[in-house]
């Protein structure tokens, strides 16, 4: 038996199918020379959550870039588990693209979060490597304050840039070469997908691994104190606590379950999808102080189109604006990047 409230939709209909681009078959792909090394290049992919961010990456490192190298900036997405919950990209959609900083962090180690500068120091060690392999890094991922914390050239671990309101706050300086993609989409959009998107995930597995997640006795501890935050485990903390008693059954929904538990599973429901949306236009907000008031270079990218389809059905047509909106209008700005 699976989750309680198993819809029609599925992750399926909402993904993108995968359409090798005829239209770019004749361009050479740039591989990245010694000048992405000398002037430590990197491509840096920005947008809230859900806009593509990850498949856009796969998408550019597997089929037009292939000398690169993925570095995550999801502050979440650093822990090891509740890959569903956190909407970690899977291993078959990483399309062999080697990906760093994903899952790599237990946060039972003797620290207990990974914090801005803990970024700063592994991710830029990670770029070293893979600028030295001459090889193009790209971060992807949709936490700001990492990405803030990694490329500013003068970086305060004691100050969040985010929340003061002076510009003059933010070092506009940069420590590398960097080419930002910043993929938007309308908020009323990315919502709606959203709300969609958190029913598919539910129903594909992120109910039971919370389930067990909180069935597990370090679940208190600080050993899953950088997860405790995902969005899900909050949310669902007194459902299970509740009903995720000594038998493992108890947490599931069955017809004659009563009305307070149904009511307390749909209030955890709703409290993930108002949490998602939220965390979409907090991120959307950063992401502009970064253009307004950090002054960076930001070349957009529009993926509401290619959400929209997705939402009416996927299929062949979201690949096909998904190639024409998204994929080809970053590959030119990529190219040009490696060509200045
Ligand atoms: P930052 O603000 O540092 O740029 P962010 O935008 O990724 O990072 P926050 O605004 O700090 O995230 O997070 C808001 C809430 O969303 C937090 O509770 C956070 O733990 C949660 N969250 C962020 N990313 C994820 C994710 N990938 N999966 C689940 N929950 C997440």
């Amino acid at each position: 038996k699976s989750h309680p409230y198993k819809n029609n939709t599925t992750l399926l209909s909402l993904s993108f199918p995968n359409k090798p681009s005829t239209r770019w078959a004749h361009m050479s792909t740039p591989t990245p020379s010694a000048a992405v090394r000398r002037h430590r290049k990197v491509v840096v992919i920005m947008g809230p959550t859900g806009c593509g961010k990850s498949k856009l990456s796969v998408d550019l490192a597997s089929r037009f870039f292939p000398s690169s190298e993925i570095i995550n900036s999801d502050k979440i997405q650093v822990y090891r588990g509740l890959d569903n919950t956190t909407n970690k990209i899977s291993l078959p959609e990483r399309k062999n693209v080697r990906h760093h900083l994903l899952g790599d962090f237990d946060s039972s180690d003797s620290h207990p979060e990974f914090t801005p500068s803990d970024f700063r120091s592994s991710a830029s060690s990670f770029i070293s490597q893979i600028l030295s392999r001459r090889r193009l890094p790209f971060i992807v991922g949709g936490s700001n304050s990492f990405i803030y914390a990694l490329l500013a050239k003068k970086f305060n671990p004691e100050v969040d840039v985010f929340s003061e309101s002076e510009d003059s706050v933010f070092c506009k300086e940069l420590r590398y070469s960097c080419c930002f993609i910043w993929v938007d989409v309308s908020l009323p959009v990315l919502n709606q997908y959203l709300v969609k998107r958190v029913d598919d995930m539910l129903a594909s597995g992120m109910f039971e691994e919370l389930a067990e997640y909180f069935q597990n006795p370090g679940s208190d501890s600080v050993s899953k104190c950088g997860l405790k935050k995902a969005i899900g485990v909050p949310e669902f903390e007194r459902y299970f606590h509740k009903y995720n008693k000594n038998n493992g059954e108890e947490w599931r929904m069955d017809d004659d379950d009563d009305e307070e538990k149904r009511v307390a599973y749909e209030e955890a429901v709703r409290a993930i999808k108002d949490n998602t949306c939220q965390l979409a236009k907090r991120q959307l907000g950063k992401i502009l102080r970064l253009r307004d008031a950090a002054g960076w270079d930001l070349k957009r990218v529009e993926s509401t189109a290619a959400l929209r389809a997705a939402m009416e059905g996927g299929g062949r047509r979201v690949a096909d604006i998904w190639e024409r909106q998204v994929v080809e209008p970053s590959v030119k700005i990529v190219k040009q990047f490696l060509m200045e």
